[in-house]
């Protein structure tokens, strides 16, 4: 069972070099992106994060943490390199 308020976290954010690319939801329609929670830079594609460039401003994104069964079914799980207690 998933601790309530738990993020995953993905990356190393190119833009701003904290460890901070956490899964998120992206409502109404469950889409996943990635989030940095230190910069709020975006990413579509946890494939593509490589340079700041491949990424877009998130700020104003309503962000909703993403379950690892979301993230299970989204194909992203193999991506996850560390979880946040929140
Ligand atoms: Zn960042």
């Amino acid at each position: 069972m998933r601790k309530r308020g738990t993020k995953y976290g993905i990356a190393t954010c190119p833009l701003c070099f904290e460890n901070g690319i956490l899964v998120i939801v992206q409502r109404p329609n469950g889409t996943l992106f990635l989030l940095c929670n230190e910069c709020k830079w975006a990413f579509d594609d946890p494939m593509k994060i490589v340079h700041a460039d491949d990424g877009y401003c998130g700020a104003d994104i309503i962000e909703t943490p993403a379950s690892l069964e979301q993230i299970s079914a989204a194909g992203w799980s193999q991506h996850v390199v560390h979880h946040l207690n929140l």
